[in-house]
């Protein structure tokens, strides 16, 4: 007989675009690091929402702040003000050390932001003729979805059949200074980089690398701009991978856990001279900062700013990176990452990524596959270690000797 889960993913098939595979679970109920499925079934969540569960299913400071702000007022639209917009910002831009936020919603809208800011700021500040910008970004990126995004992505499945095509990107290999440097001429506006890439399966850049862009930009009159949709906000067992490096770029480009997983909340980051090329009417959201985003995304910058989470985050990675460490060679071909954060290469001849994610399902743990072979693995940052260590097992076991 057909079960919950059969009935419920025939429905979605029946109904939905298929631009998911799905592993073949249905979620019913969440909390912490554990979710529960509609067969009364519980997993381990290993990816946590892409990173925006950074604090858990169902953190009860988020929850809270999220119910308190649903009784008072939840949309204004930008036309008004209302009064947790200020405290947002002004937050937000504290932890980052900067001066100005522009609020958006989704992470593809934030890199949209960041890219007509570096745009309008390439022709209004620097100088650069009309119509002339360019943006140099990194082969293997993910950004986000749009038609402009993808316009610069290299992955043949996120660009092919939606062309034509934004002009105006330079695409240079991930983690080579030397290439940026040949790329980058008078009518750049800005390096777009993921201080790690995540979609491309944890990438870490060479030491120096970050370093390096900072350098370059800043004697080229370039924006450096962090895209830390994915590294940002604890996850890398700092606030930003780019502290790593002791870098701070011009823009920080945030998103996922900014909402707690609660409400889609992202933001472009940066100082007064470059936020402020944008004058009324020329970019906004209806969403874009709205009470109820910025009532939890305040509660996600006040449990950021106690740096507890960025200290468990390094902590449990460093933990993770050791019980990785200990599976290569049998099975597991090459681990990346940082904090709590792993790209995970397992033996070809072993499965695909897909299948070793199968095998995790039916053993209770949840991740996600990336291209090929690779596995990543992102867990709440509120995962106990003796789950972490149960994780591990779980993937070792699924490992065919
Ligand atoms: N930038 C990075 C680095 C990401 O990892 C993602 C999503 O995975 C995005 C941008 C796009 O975010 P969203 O899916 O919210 O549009």
């Amino acid at each position: 007989a057909a079960t919950a889960t059969d009935r419920q993913i025939a429905a979605a098939e029946a109904h939905s675009a298929h631009n998911y595979h799905p592993l073949p679970v249905v979620v019913a109920t969440a909390e912490g690091a554990w979710m529960t499925d509609v067969e009364g079934r519980r997993y381990l969540d290993m990816l946590a929402g892409y990173s925006a569960l950074n604090f858990g299913h169902g953190n009860p400071r988020l929850i809270a702040a999220a119910k308190a702000q649903l009784d008072r007022v939840t949309l204004t639209s930008r036309a008004f003000h209302h009064d947790r917009f200020a405290a947002f910002c002004a937050e937000l831009a504290e932890l980052c050390g900067m001066e100005t936020v522009l609020p958006m919603n989704t992470g593809a809208e934030a890199v949209e932001t960041a890219i007509k800011t570096a745009r309008k700021w390439g022709y209004r500040v620097k100088g650069v003729p009309d119509g002339r910008a360019r943006i140099v970004v990194a082969a293997d990126n993910f950004h986000g979805r749009t038609t402009t995004i993808v316009s610069f992505s290299t992955d043949p499945e996120a660009r092919a059949d939606f062309g034509p095509y934004t002009p105006g990107f330079t695409i240079v290999p991930y983690g080579d200074l030397a290439a940026v440097e040949a790329a980058v001429d008078d009518d750049t506006v800005a390096v777009l980089l993921e201080p790690i890439q995540g979609e491309a399966g944890v990438l870490v850049p060479p030491p120096g690398y970050l370093a390096g862009v900072r350098r370059l930009t800043t004697e080229r009159n370039v924006l450096f701009m962090a895209d830390e949709i994915q590294s940002g906000l604890g996850r890398t067992g700092r606030t930003f991978a780019c502290e790593h490096e002791d870098v701070v770029p011009d823009v920080y480009v945030l998103g996922k856990a900014l909402g707690g997983g609660v409400v889609p909340v992202s933001a472009v980051v940066s100082s007064h001279d470059v936020l402020g090329v944008f004058k009324p009417g020329e970019h906004g959201s209806t969403f874009g900062g709205n009470p109820l985003a910025c009532a939890v995304g305040l509660e996600v910058i006040a449990m950021l700013r106690t740096g507890e989470y960025q200290e468990r985050a390094a902590e449990l990675g460093t933990h993770l990176h050791r019980g990785l460490a200990a599976l290569t060679g049998s099975g597991v071909t090459e681990v990346r990452g940082r904090g709590l954060w792993a790209g995970v290469d397992i033996d070809p001849a072993l499965g695909t990524g897909r299948e070793v994610s199968e095998r995790l399902l039916a053993r209770g743990v949840l991740v996600k596959d990336t291209h090929g072979s690779t596995i990543r693995l992102a867990p709440p940052l509120v995962i106990t270690k003796e789950d972490l260590d149960w994780s591990l097992d779980q993937l070792h076991s699924a490992l065919p000797r």
